[in-house]
């Protein structure tokens, strides 16, 4: 028997991928620089020198075949081990290899731990603007997917809305800073309330509530804005990072989870991800990525290119009447609809062969994202377009 709500998740189109296919096709018919597509998170800056000179000198070096084979399960020691010792030396909090498990992507990573940490039934948490796989996976085992709003205006992490949604059946909160789609970096204080409520919660339920950090764009932000390591201000946090953005490296599916040495039940939180990962069919990443990755961790594309994308984006945007978050990491800026059908926003910027995407999916009506990992030379030729989409709605 064929499970019906799979079949209803593979029918139901992405709608990120189903307009960046209708952006491509309008590309073939009327040329790549009179389409304006913002629809789609993927690098547009190439990968560090430092990846090719690693992949040329693995090629010379390392025999074919110890370069194609299988790894262990959760990673090469090695890499996990690279991975730890990071960690570890940029954060001042300790990990050790086997606290490492290497996955195909983010993606990966929080179907295992989605898997690793629900009982059907349970609730996970996950703040509104999100990232929309999010539910896919919670659901998929039977969990309940709760959603908290973050405070309108600043998209900040609204304490209130967390209080609400967490209670006794409530097993983990994931939080995704760089925020993708608001651009959003949650502040310390922000992050150290959090984790006060978080604690007080977990006292008053008598059993852990993870927080998943996931942070595929930690590297990318701007300014001298940092990014709070969450797990040094919450102990129950597992970690997910991916090599997807900051090394643009999204086709060779590369992140990890790491678990910190203290969270509550780490022997069983650490079996159930391996076994989750196993049930997944989640072993062994690509074993040359791995290599590669291990060597170039803490190395980044050129971040300056979404930055200088960014400044003008957000300048030509305001100027033109719209209303922003200034974003501060990420390569997303998420921009209030003019009209609250944000669809239809959609379609009337489509008719202008500018393509961005319906905030509703990502839990928030009345917003569209802009992805800005673009050329340039697409940002500055969509201003004009954009000023005409303003007058029309009279901005
Ligand atoms: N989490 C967030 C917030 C993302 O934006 C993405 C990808 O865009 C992912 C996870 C998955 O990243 P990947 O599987 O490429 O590592």
């Amino acid at each position: 028997m064929i499970p019906k709500n799979l079949v209803a998740i593979g029918n139901s189109g992405n709608i990120i991928r189903v307009l960046s296919a209708y952006g491509t096709k309008r590309a073939e018919e009327i040329g790549e620089d009179k389409v304006y597509d913002f629809t789609i998170g993927s690098p547009s800056v190439e990968p560090p020198a430092i990846v090719y000179e690693t992949m040329h000198r693995l090629f010379e070096t390392v025999p074919a075949r110890k370069l194609h084979t299988y790894s262990n399960a959760p990673g090469l020691e090695s890499a996990r081990a690279s991975f730890a010792a990071y960690l570890t030396k940029t954060f001042a909090h300790e990990y050790r290899s086997g606290d490492i498990y290497i996955t195909h992507g983010a993606s990966s990573a929080l179907a295992i731990l989605s898997k690793a940490l629900l009982m059907p039934g349970d609730e996970a948490v996950i703040l509104a603007p999100y990232y929309p796989e999010y539910g896919v996976y919670i659901n998929d085992v039977g969990g309940k997917t709760v959603v908290a709003d973050c405070t309108p205006g600043d998209f900040q992490i609204d304490m209130q809305a967390i209080d609400a949604a967490v209670n006794e059946k409530t097993s983990f909160v994931i939080i995704n800073s760089p925020n993708n789609p608001s651009g959003v970096v949650f502040t310390a204080e922000n992050i150290a309330a959090l984790s006060a409520l978080l604690e007080k919660k977990q006292q008053e339920y008598g059993h852990p509530i993870y927080v998943i950090a996931d942070e595929p764009y930690r590297e990318l932000v701007y300014g001298d804005i940092e990014v709070p390591f969450i797990p040094n201000y919450y102990k129950n946090t597992v970690y997910v990072y991916s090599f997807s953005k900051s090394l643009s490296l999204p086709g060779e599916r590369m992140g990890f989870i790491a678990l910190a040495p203290e969270l509550d039940d780490y022997d069983d939180v650490h079996a159930a991800v391996f076994g989750a990962a196993r049930v997944l069919g989640n072993i062994c990443a690509s074993t040359m990525f791995q290599m590669i990755c291990a060597e170039c961790i803490g190395h980044t594309a050129d971040i300056s290119v979404y930055n200088e994308n960014r400044d003008i984006l957000y300048a030509g945007l305001k100027d033109c009447g719209f209303e922003c978050v200034k974003p501060d990491g990420a390569f997303y800026i998420f921009v209030k609809s003019p009209i609250a059908d944000a669809y239809e926003f959609c379609k009337f910027c489509m008719e202008q062969d500018v393509l961005v995407v319906p905030g509703d999916d990502f839990g928030c009506k009345g917003y569209v994202r802009l992805a800005y990992c673009v050329p340039k030379s697409r940002i500055e030729g969509a201003l004009p377009a954009f000023r005409k989409i303003a007058e029309h709605y009279g901005l």
